[in-house]
């Protein structure tokens, strides 16, 4: 029996996953048949309320089958009557969301699907890089049956049925850990140094603490009953931080598998297909020399194959967009990143730098080859002309020198604090039997 949430939360209050965690309490006479997940959606779509993340649990009876229906020669007699529980589970989950769900506040639109089978990942797949529809999705959930309920304008439906139509190619786990009733609102006592012990005591963990931005990454700032959330491969792992983060005591964790850190939200695309809402990735050269605006953000025109694009790297990119301003006209890259609504632009998350070119400035004007005097410049880009013999010189012949490039080739990203849930970092593109790089 799957029960997936969705949009729960609020910019204010509640967190979809805490809502699993009363969900395990209130099915109590059933196990968890699979970790718990955690499925972020499309990061791009405008009326998220912060992560845009669905949560799916799978109960049953597992290996405690309590439904005990006979006993025939001293052996009890079990039946998995799940399918018969399925009124029951649904009109408790409904009963257990809307006594938590936020739905006074406005953005809160949660939704339910309860059943025996998921959708297919076509579904998801969808849900994580595009739009869906609500009517696509009620179609789909009408075709297999699996009972759905929402609230407010019912989008939750949508990314709760996304979410439930996950199979996990890549995965990754986080251990979320939730604070007591009455600091709820409070701030979080989360220290600094512990964060850092956490991360140097963790091989496979990600996203803890940022080191450019010397900031923690695994507490939010939101109002929200997360204590924190450790990232990772490895799940068993995870609970190292209970040991570790002692300033503030978790009153309950929970592990959840996710899709975090898999860059399933990006498309590989050329720039001329390139739409709203969608997160990319892009083969191309600079076209244009960075520039910073107002704000602190990072501008510059990218083209491929005749088609150009903008791309920025944003204030909160902070220290990567020094990275940014040191490519110029010519340098070919790659690029992955989301695209908002209006304009269409490459929200830049990553940057590989496949080949840069030879940055030459001039230094002096050229020589005249007849009487040796250095010649003046008769215009822009229109070549030289010596004042003394009138011998004209080409734009070419003036001296110049390679300047050493202050980039390297190779991958660049947005320091922890800027990063995306799905992002992958690039701690965990070379994961093999090794390990990180
Ligand atoms: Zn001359």
């Amino acid at each position: 029996m799957y029960i997936a949430i969705d949009d729960t939360d609020s910019k204010s209050g509640m967190c979809t996953t805490f809502l699993a965690t009363e969900l395990i309490k209130e099915f109590s006479e059933l196990s968890l048949l699979d970790f718990p997940r955690l499925v972020r959606l499309n990061p791009n779509v405008p009326w998220k309320t912060r992560g845009n993340g669905a949560v799916v649990l799978e109960l049953g009876y597992g290996k405690n089958k309590k439904n005990v229906i006979g006993e025939i020669d001293g052996e009890t007699a079990l039946w998995d009557g799940e399918s018969a529980l399925d009124e029951d589970i649904f009109q408790r989950t409904i009963d257990v969301v809307s006594s938590w769900a936020e739905t006074d506040r406005e953005g809160t639109d949660p939704g339910v699907v309860v059943g025996n089978i998921r959708p297919d990942i076509g579904l998801y797949h969808k849900g994580v890089t595009d739009i869906v529809t609500l009517e696509e999705v009620t179609n789909i959930l009408d075709d297999l049956d699996l009972r759905y309920w929402g609230m407010g304008n019912r989008r939750g439906i949508i990314g709760a049925a996304a979410a439930l139509a996950w199979v996990p190619l890549d995965c990754t786990y986080e251990l979320i850990s939730y604070r007591k009733r009455e600091n709820w609102g409070t701030s979080r006592r989360i220290n600094r140094d512990e964060v850092i012990a956490l991360d140097k005591a963790t091989k496979y963990t990600f996203d803890t603490f940022d080191y450019r931005e010397n900031k923690q990454a695994i507490a939010p700032s939101s109002p929200c009953p997360v204590l924190y959330g450790v990232r990772g491969d490895e799940h068993e792992e995870l609970k190292k931080s209970l040991g570790i983060i002692k300033s503030e005591e978790p009153e309950r964790y929970l592990i959840f598998l996710t899709n975090q850190g898999t860059d399933d939200h990006i498309r590989d695309t050329n720039i001329c297909d390139i739409r709203s809402y969608l997160s990319v990735h892009i083969r191309c050269s600079v076209a244009s020399s960075p520039i910073t605006i107002e704000g602190g953000h990072v501008l510059f025109e990218v083209t491929e194959d005749g088609s150009t694009i903008t791309a920025a790297a944003y204030e909160p990119t902070k220290s990567f967009r020094g990275i940014v301003r040191q490519l110029i006209i010519g340098d070919e890259i790659e690029l992955w990143g989301g695209i908002r609504e209006e304009p269409l632009t490459v929200n830049v998350e990553r940057l590989k730098v496949n080949n840069l070119v030879k940055k030459i400035t001039k230094i002096a004007n050229p020589e005249c080859d007849s009487c040796g005097k250095r010649m003046s410049s008769v215009g822009k880009d229109a070549g030289y002309r010596c004042k003394r013999c009138s011998t004209k010189g080409d734009e070419d012949d003036a001296l110049t020198e390679v300047v050493e490039r202050k980039i390297l080739e190779g991958w660049y990203e947005v320091p922890v604090v800027a990063r995306r849930h799905l992002t992958k970092p690039l701690k965990r593109m070379c994961r093999g039997k090794e390990g990180y790089c």
